[in-house]
């Protein structure tokens, strides 16, 4: 009881602001690392508010950068909170932060994309997977050239419940350019359904929180910023390999605004292209003239499924590859010009 309260009126004493820590470190943002720092704290509040309530929370911050969000996040009044920044110049300001709530701050200087999240947390937090989401929570404003590869990989370790998704359906609040934003959440029939909308959504109720206009940042990116909230699935929508997921519905975004038939060709060799492509329709049960926007989850599950038997079918046709035809097809026409040249010089 005495530590619950502890935890809920939990406030960070007072700091120097964010712009003075930024002065003091001498923390210029690296337009290369497209670093684009977050000063307002009404806003970092309200991306720790997307996350749900945080009280007595286990929270990994990734990228914190100089620490508004940080700051945020102990203000909920979290139980830990794991701070994984790449940019060691950010590192003394982190400490700054972490002297200020004594015992709840940990400092990785690391890379997000190869750090081991699945050992990061106490083991007594577990949960299973049908059971409420864990008290874990990822929080993060990154680069949107690290936010986007790395939902991808997260997204298969949900698929395969292992890296932070070994604890249960730890949640995550991220953000993302608008425009991708926009693409992980739309529905079908709309513009920005893609690839990323059929992935995020088989395995994750996907919700756009809200929108940061550009100008909020510090310096201001082209672009504005959309915080996403995923929540992994007990039951994805899709139950086959991500791998397997992943190449079909890649291949029937291939042609995005052709008829989905073209995409599910190029599942198949050359030779039995026309012939497997309407079987695995039929059998499927979609019609071969809808475009990839139209589809819906159900009519993937379905293509995934039946794609499924006939690779279990064939067990060499999960490796065939369109796109290495294509580049042996062109190496060949190269090599080709390249011989009747030597020729012609001999
Ligand atoms: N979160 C801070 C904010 O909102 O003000 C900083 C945002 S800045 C766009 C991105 C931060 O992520 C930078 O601090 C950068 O150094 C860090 N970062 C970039 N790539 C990273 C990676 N692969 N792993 C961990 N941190 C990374």
């Amino acid at each position: 009881m005495a530590i619950s309260r502890q935890v809920a009126t939990f406030r960070l004493p007072p700091l120097p602001t964010i712009g003075e820590i930024i002065k003091l470190f001498k923390l210029r943002a690296e337009k290369q690392l497209s670093q684009n720092f977050l000063l307002d704290l009404r806003l970092t509040d309200k991306i720790v508010r997307s996350a749900g309530n945080l009280k007595g929370a286990y929270v990994c911050e990734v990228g914190p950068g100089p620490g508004g969000i940080t700051r945020s996040i102990l203000n909920a009044g979290v139980a830990e909170l794991l701070l994984v920044e790449k940019d060691p110049r950010f590192i003394p300001g982190l400490q700054m932060l972490s002297d200020a709530a004594p015992g709840k701050v940990r400092i990785v200087h690391g890379d997000i994309l190869t750090y081991k999240l699945g050992q990061a947390f106490p083991d007594h937090l577990m949960k299973n997977w049908e059971d409420d989401p864990p008290d874990i929570h990822i929080i993060g404003n990154l680069p949107f050239s690290v936010s986007t590869p790395l939902i991808i990989k997260w997204l298969e370790k949900i698929s395969n419940r292992d890296g932070p998704f070994r604890y249960g359906r730890t949640q995550m609040s991220l953000t993302f350019q608008k425009e991708v934003g926009e693409r992980l959440t739309a529905s079908t029939g709309t513009r920005q359904r893609s690839r990323l909308s059929i992935m995020s959504q088989y395995l994750c109720t996907v919700n756009k929180c809200f929108t940061i206009p550009g100008r909020a940042f510090v310096p201001k990116p082209e672009v504005d910023v959309t915080v996403v909230h995923f929540t992994p699935l007990v039951q994805p929508k899709i139950e086959q390999p991500f791998k397997l997921v992943e190449k079909v519905v890649r291949s029937v975004f291939q042609f995005r605004r052709k008829y989905c038939h073209q995409g599910v060709r190029i599942l198949f060799p050359e030779a039995e292209r026309l012939e497997k492509a309407e079987k695995m329709l039929m059998l499927a049960d979609v019609d071969p003239t809808l475009r990839p926007t139209h589809l819906n989850m159900f009519h993937f599950k379905s293509l995934c499924d039946v794609y499924r038997k006939m690779c279990d079918e064939d067990p060499h046709l999960f490796l065939y590859n369109y796109r290495d035809e294509l580049r042996e097809k062109r190496n060949k026409k190269k090599g080709n010009f390249k011989r009747t040249k030597d020729d012609t010089l001999i």
